[in-house]
């Protein structure tokens, strides 16, 4: 239910993973283990011990669960960090020259941008385009509404 929000997240850098499994204490144990904080629609889910984080998202819109999580503190921008990760794997992206990205996008896109990333998972290649440029601007506008 929380897969748009994930790629968002990882679009602004953040470490996301979409966990598919049923919500419980599998999810918990992992989140422990990885220092994670849980985002979830589920009102069941809840903490057992004083580490567990777990963060109820209100909203069933991911732009309004975007918006929850700035109000809340818990995601800012960080410009470093912005397009760092695949949106489908979460893998970190490797920076590739301009040259290898040749003939693996689009003409158009190719001419139109200097800077190429490549997952080493799936090998999709990622440039930073106009909805990344989108996504900040939302960001900030959230930032500045919620102070
Ligand atoms: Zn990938």
């Amino acid at each position: 239910m929380l897969g748009k929000l994930a790629k968002e997240l990882r679009m602004l850098g953040y470490d996301t993973l979409y966990y598919r499994g049923e919500d419980g204490y599998p999810l918990i144990k992992l989140a422990r283990e990885e220092s994670r904080v849980i985002l979830t629609r589920n009102s069941k889910l809840l903490p057992r011990k004083p580490e567990d984080r777990i963060v109820r998202l209100m909203d069933d819109k991911p732009s309004l669960q975007l918006r929850e999580l700035i109000q809340k503190g818990y995601v800012s921008l960080n410009e470093e960090k912005l397009y760092s990760r695949c949106l489908l794997c979460n893998a970190l992206l490797d920076e590739i020259s301009r040259d290898e990205a040749e003939g693996k996008v689009p003409d158009f896109i190719f001419y139109q941008h200097k800077e190429f990333s490549r997952c080493p998972q799936c090998l999709r290649i990622y440039w930073p385009g106009s909805h990344l440029n989108h996504m900040i601007e939302k960001v900030k506008e959230l930032l500045a509404s919620t102070k």
